[in-house]
């Protein structure tokens, strides 16, 4: 196999790459130029199946190596990475119109996961506990849980699955991976591709190219996973964890976000507007944290939003294989229609379009939305896309109820010259993380990471991945 599409439009499951027994044919399109990249025949549930079968079996194996062996087979696969970074650049940029930009920052965050998950054979430990019965002794163990289903969106794909994918194995588990139809190459198939390059047992990681609709809910429902790690919007996200609770697994839900960046009246307004230009506009706004609400202090809104203007206006718009490109297609022209709905609409319910986008196929240039409220459709929802609404306020606890005033709670971010007043108004911020004179887009591979309300149910990342990924055993001793 080589790092191609098409190589690597089919399903490698069961240590083999091969065509799926599903009817549909899995079309694979370049969202730029509209080129098709490959097509796979669909698996069917007979083939998802075959995954979840040898992920089961295999991980046995995998698990009864020495712990330093599984370490050193991590640190491996990071090396391979590096060996094949140019080529996966190319197949990112490829396969979802991210800029040369974002591939870097995307591969960089995949490196730090795999070394952080190298850690995990060495840690995983257990405990010894005292019992009130005499000459008992209780073994805590900590264990694999088996078999992790993954299931990734289509903006960060590589990193989204890897995330759970790498340290489910680092933790001794098989996988299976479902990723997005628009991204079955660079979220799911070129995976397989690194572990077996870096010699792990054929089968550990799987990755099925499936249409739900062919195999209903057997991915969520099969037997042989323990532990769903889902991550995409809230809507589909309901569904996982209505099924996750139907068929007892354990689930990880990360999901979508509207998260607000405040800019206090105190603020550095050539540092805040760098920081929210990064957070709305990178990777053309496709990012769950990106800041989809910018809430300035009245008392600054004007020369915030000049500068915010001009830099907005100067990122290029174009082919995401250009190095200078900031805003590449969005992954598909449904999405820019959905973008340009929700802009129309902010627009009729009043909102100023300070920079109105236009819409070129899967292109779309940035829209700063101002005037808005927090009532219209264009502060409420997750936008995903070049488009930006800008809201005012005079006080600190307005501030907090404008940016509380969402039915997501995954990212923010405050800029202020005063610290504690900053970390006084985050910890009342109904988010799963806030960062003080930062972006809002952040994930560092030891620290928590996830969402409060709509935006998802547990954490990720370190010891969080850790405790996901792995199950306790009690074994109680009687001597006698
Ligand atoms: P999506 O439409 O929810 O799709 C995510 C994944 O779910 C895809 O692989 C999709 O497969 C699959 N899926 C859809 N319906 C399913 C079902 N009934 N059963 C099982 N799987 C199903 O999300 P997206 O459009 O790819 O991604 C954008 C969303 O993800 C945004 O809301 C964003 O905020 C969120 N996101 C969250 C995080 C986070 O860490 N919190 C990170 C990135 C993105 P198909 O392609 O086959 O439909």
């Amino acid at each position: 196999m080589t790092y191609t599409f098409e190589d690597l439009n089919t399903q490698a499951l069961g240590g083999t790459w091969r065509d799926g027994n599903g009817s549909r044919r899995m079309e694979n399109y370049n969202p730029y130029s509209g080129q098709l990249l490959g097509a796979a025949a669909s698996a069917s549930p007979d083939d998802l199946h075959a995954a979840y079968e040898s992920a089961d079996q295999v991980q046995k194996e995998w698990n009864e190596l020495n712990p330093y062996k599984r370490r050193d087979m991590l640190l491996e696969l990071a090396a391979v990475l590096e060996k094949r970074e140019s080529e996966i650049t190319e197949l990112i940029i490829d396969e979802l119109g991210g800029t040369r930009l974002k591939a870097g920052f995307e591969i960089g965050l995949v490196k730090d996961m795999i070394k952080e998950a190298a850690t995990y054979p060495l840690r995983m430990n257990g405990q010894i506990l005292p019992s009130p019965v005499d000459g008992k002794e209780n073994r805590v163990y900590q264990m694999p849980v088996g078999v992790v289903g993954v299931i990734s969106p289509f903006n960060f794909p590589f990193f989204l699955s890897m995330k759970s994918v790498v340290t489910a194995v680092g933790a001794g588990n098989g996988v299976v991976i479902k990723p997005h139809e628009d991204t079955p190459v660079t979220g799911g198939t070129m995976i397989v591709q690194l572990f077996e390059e870096a010699g792990f047992p054929k089968g550990l990681v799987n990755a099925v190219l499936l249409d739900i609709g062919e195999v209903g809910d057997l991915f969520v429902s099969h037997p042989l996973n323990k532990v769903i790690s889902f991550t995409g919007s809230t809507a589909v996200g309901k569904k996982i964890g209505e099924l996750a609770g139907r068929y007892l697994k354990k689930a990880s839900l990360e999901l979508g976000g509207n998260s607000a960046l405040v800019v206090l009246d105190d603020a550095d307004v050539d540092y805040a507007v760098s920081a929210a230009v990064f957070s709305r506009f990178t990777h053309q706004g496709q990012i769950c944290m990106s800041a989809n609400r910018i809430l300035v202090h009245e008392s600054i809104k004007e020369t915030f939003l000049e500068k915010y203007k001009e830099t907005v206006a100067s990122l290029k718009v174009g082919d995401p294989r250009e190095e200078d490109t900031i805003i590449g297609p969005l992954i598909n022209k449904k999405q820019a229609d959905t973008l340009m709905k929700i802009i129309e609409e902010g627009i009729e319910e009043g909102a100023v379009p300070l920079l109105k986008g236009e819409a070129d196929g899967s292109l779309v240039s940035p829209t700063i939305l101002t005037e808005v409220t927090p009532d219209m459709k264009a502060a409420r929802e997750e936008l995903f896309g070049p488009a930006v609404s800008v809201l005012t306020f005079r006080t600190d606890e307005e501030a907090l109820a404008i940016a509380n005033a969402s039915d997501y709670g995954l990212s923010g971010a405050i800029h202020t010259e005063d610290i504690e007043r900053g970390a006084e108004l985050a910890k009342r911020m109904e988010t799963g993380m806030i960062h003080i004179n930062d972006g809002t887009i952040n994930d560092e591979p030891i620290v928590a990471f996830g969402g409060e309300k709509m935006s998802g149910i547990g954490r990720l990342n370190g010891d969080e991945s850790l405790d996901a990924f792995t199950t306790k055993k009690w074994i109680s001793v009687q001597h006698t």
